[in-house]
């Protein structure tokens, strides 16, 4: 079995390093013996969505954000037929904001992708912590940090997860990030995937079900020290 991972415009969507999230799924992979690719693609690049089984939009700041926009707008018509038809996409941050409808800033209104209903609207004060979350799709709470101007609002949708720590989709409602079919949205950036392997073997077992049209079990790897972490954070932000 193979999997390609499509890591859109890293050069300029990588805040906080989220190539380390690309190495988490390759490695996750190739443990198990599943083939890993990796296309990066940069912004003049056409992106052949039926070549890719999993897609990354990571974190930038709001300048990086506005050039990106403009592209995504040119490739919307094919990422979402990809969404829609199930495939897998991890958007983190700046790259979850343009899911949506739009993102507005002080500086104006970008026009985001319109992947799911939802929108961003920067408000004074940047929600800047460590954050948990429970998220029904997994027994393990899920953990990182958040640094975001924008509050998102996802209307009727399904949260990635209820905000046990933290701020996240804008410190009122009480949840963090999207999920819609197989595309997961969150402000939790940096290592996301490497500090929640079942949130990254989760996107695998997605990918592959759609790819090969079976159920997958993926094969269990020793996340001892992923657990072990995990406890050490729920148990010292959780009260
Ligand atoms: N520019 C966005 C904001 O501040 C997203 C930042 C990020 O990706 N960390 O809300």
């Amino acid at each position: 079995m193979k999997i390609t991972i499509g890591h859109l415009y890293p050069d300029l969507l990588n805040l906080y390093g989220d190539r380390g999230n690309i190495q988490c799924m390759m490695k996750r992979c190739q443990w198990r013996g599943i083939e890993a690719e990796t296309l990066e693609f940069k912004l003049e690049d056409e992106v052949d969505f039926s070549k890719l089984d999993i897609v990354l939009l990571g974190g930038g700041s709001d300048r990086e954000q506005m050039i990106v926009c403009k592209r995504l707008q040119q490739i919307q018509k094919n990422f979402k037929d990809y969404v829609e038809d199930g495939g897998v996409v991890i958007a983190v941050c700046g790259g979850y904001q343009l899911l949506g409808d739009y993102y507005q800033t002080d500086e104006g209104r970008m026009e985001g992708l319109h992947l799911v209903k939802l929108h961003t609207e920067q408000k004074p004060g940047r929600l800047i912590s460590n954050i948990v979350l429970k998220s029904d799709l997994f027994d393990m709470p899920v953990v990182g940090f958040e640094n975001h101007g924008g509050r998102t609002d996802i209307g009727d949708n399904q949260p990635f997860g209820k905000v046990l720590y933290g701020s996240g989709n804008n410190g009122e409602s009480g949840y963090e990030g999207i999920v819609y079919k197989h595309v997961i949205g969150t402000y939790l950036h940096g290592p996301l995937l490497p500090k929640n392997p079942q949130v990254c073997d989760w996107l695998i077992e997605k990918a592959l079900e759609r790819k090969y049209g079976e159920e997958i079990k993926l094969q269990p790897l020793d996340d001892q020290e992923e657990k072990e972490a995990n406890a050490y954070i729920v148990n010292r932000f959780v009260k």
